[in-house]
């Protein structure tokens, strides 16, 4: 009989771990410490709760290496992909859903699971006898959990700073100055090319505000906090900002793509708002992640056009996330070397972001599945999504300088030179699901159609 895998932490990567490995037949046991300990950023009990943004970027499998990674995780029958799909929200090009309903979706389908038993603990260390283990507690780790993986590997945990961006109520923004576009008016999925609500900023305006960021109070850093970096792909705007005064504004402040009704002209700058939840009650201030304090983010965000009576439904912040040097520690199916019966997947193996959690998670639980039932897996080719990702976290990054990183072409094989531009990504996105097909089908192929079978 296959032996029970036991999954720590049931977040993006742990949910879908547990769907992966119970779908091939295996016996899951699911140990989530939410609602009894709360971390500092999830809100609810909810498995694959969404602590920031509400988007799965870019949706476009041809010309995003994040799209390309949808599209593989939909063939291999994700859990999170498929929630997504079923609370998708207009968003342009971009995979957005709504938070509650998602994880409503997935905590109730992996509830309901026959092969799935969830238990709501805490894990400090995971006992000895417990012979095949993920651990996908993510960068809130819990503290106790933290000092033994701390022990286990020898080292100090590595560590950057990830930050949280605001919640506003639809009925609280002034829609005679804001308007809806998305950029180049693009139609996606369920949407009408008018999917964003759009504030504009002149000059004067734009010029107060990034002065009045610079200005306003933050949080501070603890002593122990002051050399941990940021993620790069999401700074708070503030840090922005401080890097040169234009520099919001060809970033999140971006006006391209966008005309503003009452003048038929570009606005100087913009603050954008996708729509967070199914009601179209609740937009999030896309890339205004931020560690102002939470009096001066309503105070300096009420300045924006649109937004001076703006209720917000949550405030920014800041969480220090923390992650493992994979590549010193990690074989290539994400055991541990030094204790091979611990994997790890999810945000703590120094991926960065939603889908990338989630993908490690897949890979993770296939992996363990195929050992609980005594058969060989095969890791997917390093020129697919799952594959590259798979293959920087486990050996292709250099140890020594190990940072998150989210999913992107060049982690992929180079294609023949004489392929330029838009056609290389395009020709890496088709080789990759080629052979993607042919690894679903292949020495894995017995764990693939249990994992589709729902
Ligand atoms: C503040 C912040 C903002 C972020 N914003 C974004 C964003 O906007 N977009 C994006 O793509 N990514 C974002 N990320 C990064 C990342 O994608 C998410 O953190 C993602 O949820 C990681 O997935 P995960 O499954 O690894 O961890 P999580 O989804 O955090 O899941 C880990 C789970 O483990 C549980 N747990 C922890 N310790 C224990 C224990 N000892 N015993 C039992 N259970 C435990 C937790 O309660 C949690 O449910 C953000 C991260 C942070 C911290």
């Amino acid at each position: 009989m296959a032996r029970d895998i036991h999954i720590v932490g049931g977040g993006l990567a742990g949910s879908e771990a547990a769907w992966q490995a119970a779908g091939a037949g295996v016996r899951v046991v699911l140990h989530e410490m939410r609602p009894l300990r709360r971390t500092e950023a999830h809100r609810t009990g909810d498995f694959a709760e969404l602590v920031c943004s509400n988007s799965l970027r870019s949706d476009d499998w041809e010309n995003n290496a994040v799209g390309l990674l949808h599209a593989e995780m939909r063939r291999a029958g994700s859990l999170v992909l498929r929630a997504a799909d079923a609370h998708r929200l207009p968003a342009g090009g971009a995979l957005a859903v709504d938070r509650a309903g998602f994880s409503a979706a997935i905590t109730a389908i992996l509830s309901a699971h026959p092969n799935v038993e969830i238990r709501r603990e805490e894990i400090a260390a995971p006992p000895a006898d417990w012979r095949l283990v993920i651990v996908a507690t993510g960068p809130l780790t819990s503290p106790a959990l933290a000092e033994f993986i701390r022990e286990l590997t020898g080292s100090e945990a590595l560590a950057f700073f990830d930050a949280i961006a605001p919640i506003v109520h639809r009925d609280s923004i002034d829609m005679s100055l804001a308007w809806m576009q998305s950029r180049y008016d693009k139609v996606g999925p369920g949407g009408d090319g008018a999917d964003y609500i759009n504030c504009p900023l002149g000059e004067a305006e734009y010029a107060a505000f990034v002065a009045a960021l610079l200005a306003g109070e933050k949080t501070e850093f603890k002593a122990w906090e002051k050399s941990t970096p940021y993620f790069e792909g999401c700074l708070p705007v503030e840090v922005m900002a401080a890097r040169g005064p234009d520099t919001p504004r060809f970033g999140p402040m971006k006006p391209v793509g966008l005309a503003d009704p009452r003048t038929g002209r570009r606005p100087y700058a913009v603050v954008q708002l996708r729509q967070d939840n199914a009601l179209g009650t609740l937009w999030n201030m896309v890339g205004f992640q931020t560690k102002l304090k939470h009096a001066e983010q309503v105070r300096i965000f009420r300045t924006i056009p649109g937004l001076a009576n703006a209720a917000f439904a949550r405030l920014g912040g800041l969480h220090r996330n923390t992650f493992i040097n994979s590549p010193r520690l990690l074989d290539a199916e994400l055991r541990l070397k030094a204790r091979p019966g611990l994997r790890f997947a999810g945000q703590i193996t120094g991926v960065e972001g939603y889908v990338e959690s989630a993908a490690v998670g897949l890979l993770a639980g296939r992996f363990a599945a195929a050992e609980a039932e005594g058969l060989r897996s095969a890791p997917p080719p390093p020129t697919t999504a799952l594959g590259a990702l798979l293959g920087h976290i486990t050996g292709g990054a250099d140890a020594a300088t190990f940072q998150p990183m989210n999913v992107n072409f060049g982690l992929f094989p180079p294609l023949d030179a004489t392929v330029r531009g838009r056609d290389r990504k395009r020709a890496m996105a088709r080789r990759a699901l080629a052979d993607l097909e042919k690894w679903l089908d292949g020495a894995d192929g017995e764990v693939k159609r249990m994992a589709n079978s729902e």
